[in-house]
């Protein structure tokens, strides 16, 4: 029987016969040449239907087993970590790039944070999201990794997910208004998770332990 396959970064269809693949936009933030592109391979494979997803990415859909490695050759791109225990995706609002209402960079800073964590291995899937203000338009809140623009810098949250149980996540703490202290925050709290033996998703972690505790653990405080 057919099932997902990591390695090419390919999630079984309905059908049970085809897969969808997701090539990588970071932030979602594309141009028309890259969609040019994806248009071009998906008239030459004849993949009929594309689905912009909750990731901010667009998936090609009903996509052949037998097409998987020229389609990601065509693309120029390697498998998308759409599925597998890795960093799925960094969901990034428009902040003061575009937004009227932002306060913070959230694209310079998400997409920092998406060249470093992107496709990493964890010992469970993780979402992260950057949103440019306290609006949250990035879901920060329910990120394993929320991260959120306030007037003097930004709020880090940690353990929120979506899904059959879904989680609001924990304030672990704010900072100012500068990148290299929330990507140390950031990387304090992955290493942590790698780190810390359990399998579980960030949130089942943060729940258990407490936020003080889990606080302390990471933070040192
Ligand atoms: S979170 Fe704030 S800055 Fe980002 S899109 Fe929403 S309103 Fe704009």
């Amino acid at each position: 029987m057919k099932k997902d396959i990591l390695e090419k970064g390919a999630i079984l269809q309905r059908d049970r016969e085809t897969y969808a693949i997701a090539p990588h936009i970071p932030g979602g933030i594309t141009d028309t040449a890259t969609l040019r592109k994806i248009c071009d391979v998906a008239d030459r494979y004849g993949i009929k239907e594309l689905k912009i997803t909750s990731a901010q990415r667009i998936a090609l859909m009903g996509v052949k087993e037998e097409d998987l490695d020229t389609i990601w050759a065509d693309l120029g791109e390697r498998p998308g970590a759409a599925i597998g225990l890795c960093v799925r995706s960094v969901k990034i609002c428009p902040g003061t790039t575009w937004c009227k209402r932002g306060v913070q960079d959230s694209v310079a800073l998400g997409l920092k944070i998406d060249a470093i964590y992107h496709a990493m291995e964890l010992p469970n899937k993780m979402k992260m999201g950057v949103s440019g203000c306290m609006i949250n338009c990035a879901e920060t809140m329910l990120k394993d990794i929320g991260i959120s623009g306030t007037p003097k810098g930004w709020r880090v949250y940690v353990g929120g997910n979506a899904g059959a149980r879904p989680r609001i996540g924990d304030v672990l703490t704010d900072t100012g208004p500068g990148d290299d202290e929330v990507l140390e925050i950031v990387a304090r709290v992955v290493d942590y998770y790698k780190s810390c033996g359990s399998e579980q998703r960030l949130g089942r972690i943060v729940e258990q332990m407490g936020i003080e505790a889990f606080r302390k653990a990471v933070m040192g405080e």
